[in-house]
C-alpha cells in the first residue's frame, strides 16, 4: 500500500524558513503544513510576522510549544528528597523548592528546570523548544498513522561547516510505521538568493532583519553577536529587563544560586557563584557589548564577539 506523504516546513519568521515555505507553495507540495515553534522568547514582531506569513501565503501555520511542567514537578520532587542528601542547606532546598514552578513560558520553564540557561557549548534550547515539540506534536502523530514525512529543512551550505556535507535528501529511521525523510532544497542558496525568493512572491521579509538583526530568533539569542545586543538593548531594552527576571528567577531554582544568560564565568577557583554572577548577569553584558574592541572586555564572554551560528542542522534557529 502506498503511504501519503505530508510535507511540513519549520517556520521560524526568518528568511531561510519563509524562502523555503515560498518555495513548497511554489511547487504545490501536497499536504503542506507549516509549523511554528514559539520558544516564548520571540520578539513581538516575529509573532506578528508570522501571523501576517500565514495570511500572505494563505498556508495555516499551526504553532507548537513546548511544556515543561511535568519535569519541574519531577525535580521539585528530587530536591526535596535528595538535596540534603547532597549537604545542601535547608534554607537553600526551600528556595529551589518555591522556584520550581512553572511559569507556561517555554523558554524560562526550560531554563528553571535545568536550573540553568543553555550555552554555546550547551545549546539544548533548539532541540528542547524548537525539534522535539515538532517531532512530538506533528510529525510522530502522522508517521503512527502510517504515513510518510518529509521535513524540509532551511539550511544553507555557506552557514557553518557542520551544514557543508549534508545531503539534500536523506531517510531517517524511526520505529514507526511512516517513513521520515529530511529534505533540504535550499542547501546551495545563499542569504540574497532566500530574500530573492520574498521578492519574487511580493512577500515582506521580517522587519527585524532593518533593525540591525544579523539573525531572527530568540531575543536575544544565546549566541547573539556583540553588536546584535548592543542594538537590542537600544531599541528593545524590554527585551534586556525580560532576560534580568529571567535570570533572577532561574538562579532561585539552581543549586548555586546563580544563572546568567550569557556563558557564565569557569576560570578558576576563585570566581565564586556570586561573584560570576556579578560580572556575567545580563547588564554586565551589555555595557560590555558598549565597549569597542579596544575597550573594556569581558573574557567570560568573549565568544559572543563572533557571533557564533547556532550548530543544529536542522534549521530551526538561524
Ligand atoms: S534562537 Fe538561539 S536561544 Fe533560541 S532556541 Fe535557537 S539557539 Fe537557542
Amino acid at each position: 500500500m502506498m503511504h501519503k506523504e505530508h510535507n511540513i516546513i519549520s517556520v521560524s519568521g526568518g528568511k531561510d524558513s519563509t524562502a523555503l515555505l515560498l518555495l513548497a507553495v511554489e511547487r504545490e507540495a501536497e499536504n503542506l503544513q507549516a509549523v511554528f515553534a514559539d520558544t516564548g522568547n520571540e520578539h513581538d514582531l516575529t509573532y506578528e510576522y508570522v501571523r501576517y506569513l500565514e495570511e500572505a501565503t494563505r498556508v495555516p501555520i499551526r504553532w507548537v510549544r513546548a511544556d515543561f511542567a511535568g519535569r519541574i514537578a519531577g525535580k521539585k520532587e528530587y530536591v526535596l528528597a535528595k538535596w540534603a542528601g547532597k549537604g545542601v542547606p535547608q534554607a537553600d532546598i526551600d528556595r529551589a523548592a518555591a522556584a520550581l514552578v512553572p511559569t507556561g513560558n517555554p523558554f524560562l520553564d526550560l531554563c528553571i528546570w535545568k536550573g540553568r540557561f543553555p550555552s554555546t557549548m550547551a545549546a539544548f534550547c533548539s532541540a528542547e523548544l524548537k525539534r522535539d515539540p515538532i517531532v512530538k506534536q506533528v510529525q510522530t502523530p502522522i508517521l503512527a498513522a502510517g504515513d510518510d514525512v518529509r521535513s524540509w529543512q532551511g539550511v544553507r551550505r555557506d552557514e557553518s561547516l557542520k551544514r557543508r556535507f549534508l545531503l539534500e535528501l536523506e531517510q531517517v529511521i524511526v520505529k514507526h510505521p511512516g517513513e521520515l525523510w529530511n529534505y533540504r532544497p535550499i542547501l546551495d542558496w545563499t542569504a540574497e538568493d532566500a530574500f530573492a525568493m520574498h521578492r519574487k512572491h511580493g512577500i515582506k521579509h521580517n522587519p527585524l532583519y532593518e533593525m540591525g538583526m544579523g539573525r531572527v530568533g530568540c531575543m536575544p539569542c544565546i549566541n547573539c553577536r556583540k553588536d546584535e545586543l548592543l542594538e537590542i538593548s537600544r531599541r528593545f531594552p524590554e527585551a534586556i529587563d525580560r532576560i534580568r527576571e529571567w535570570e533572577a528567577a532561574v538562579a532561585s531554582a539552581s543549586k548555586r544560586q546563580a544563572a546568567t544568560f550569557f556563558a557564565m564565568a569557569n576560570n578558576g577557583d576563585s570566581v565564586t557563584p556570586a561573584r560570576a554572577m556579578a560580572i556575567s548577569n545580563i547588564d554586565a553584558v551589555v555595557e560590555w557589548s558598549l565597549t569597542s574592541r579596544g575597550g573594556k572586555q569581558f573574557d567570560l564572554v568573549r565568544a559572543m564577539d563572533d557571533g557564533l551560528l547556532c550548530s543544529s542542522i536542522y534549521g530551526l534557529c538561524e
